[in-house]
């Protein structure tokens, strides 16, 4: 991988990187369209990284369809597919982490203990040996998002990090690969977490109420959904991610997990200042 990115740069052919865990859909699509439009080449990577996952979390079951992915990657015209091995990425004796701290401790970062330290070891270790100019995340992962943007300003990785919009399904719910576990009737009723952060978004601007009463109707609202079971939903800094518990002066996020059955979904929505 590393050869093939030397021999690119040398030509003078710029590289756009989208990392993904395989299982793909239209809302990796959207990230791969957008570096196919800004540089010369396109490299998207397939890894399911054990390392993020923690031992009750689903990294055994977690869908791998590699050769529909390599067809998709090949209709979609991607230039370059890395999909290394777990012990090439992790050789035997590795103890090096990366750990962005303070970023890592809000939202998903409090319930899935070690999760981020795992997204932001993989994340420093591909865009080593990709070396993209650019590389492409989608704000479906907005902690993510915002976490390998931090990385790579503080370890000096000369890649730009670009967050890209939330690809929804037509009655809103979030495209992601743990969709698959889903049951028709639970896809169904997931569209109720965005319809729940839209409405939550009007309460918060229009300020009626105090932050906690607002996020309490909030949640009430999720919980309405057949069979969910709320893992959280809060209001943050749309920078600093830190809790806000007064009405936003600035841009905020407001978002939410939810169990559905057997899926854990992630979901949230910007509140501009
Ligand atoms: P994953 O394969 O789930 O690790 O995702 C790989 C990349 O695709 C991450 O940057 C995700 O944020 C992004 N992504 C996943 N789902 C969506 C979506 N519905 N819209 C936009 N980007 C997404």
């Amino acid at each position: 991988m590393r050869e093939w990115s030397r021999q690119q740069k040398n030509k003078g052919l710029s590289i756009g990187f989208v990392p993904t865990m395989g299982c793909l859909h239209e809302g990796h699509h959207s990230l791969i369209s957008r570096s196919l439009k800004e540089n010369d080449r396109t490299v998207v990577s397939i890894f399911v990284n054990k390392l993020q996952f923690g031992p009750a979390e689903d990294f055994k079951r977690y869908p791998r369809p590699l050769q529909k992915d390599i067809r998709l990657l090949k209709t979609w015209r991607v230039d370059a597919l890395f999909h290394p091995l777990q012990n090439q990425m992790y050789s035997k004796g590795f103890v090096t982490h990366v750990e962005v701290e303070g970023l890592d401790s809000a939202l998903c970062g409090l319930r899935r203990p070690g999760h981020f330290k795992g997204v932001a070891t993989i994340v420093a270790k591909l865009l080593n040996i990709v070396n993209p100019d650019k590389a492409y995340f989608g704000q479906k992962d907005y902690q993510q998002w915002r976490i390998v943007g931090r990385l790579a300003r503080d370890l000096n990785i000369p890649t730009r990090i670009i967050g890209c919009p939330t690809v929804r399904e037509p009655g809103g719910l979030a495209l992601s690969s743990r969709n698959s576990y889903l049951t028709r009737n639970q896809r169904l009723d997931a569209r109720g977490i965005f319809a729940a952060l839209q409405w939550g978004k009007k309460l918060i601007k229009f300020r009626k109420r105090p932050i906690p009463i607002l996020l309490k109707l909030i949640r009430n609202r999720l919980q309405t959904i057949p069979g969910a079971r709320m893992d959280y939903v809060q209001l943050v800094d749309a920078k600093t991610l830190q809790s806000l518990r007064k009405p936003p002066q600035k841009a905020s996020l407001l978002a939410c997990a939810v169990f559905l059955g057997p899926a854990r979904l992630i979901d949230n929505i910007v509140i501009e200042s």
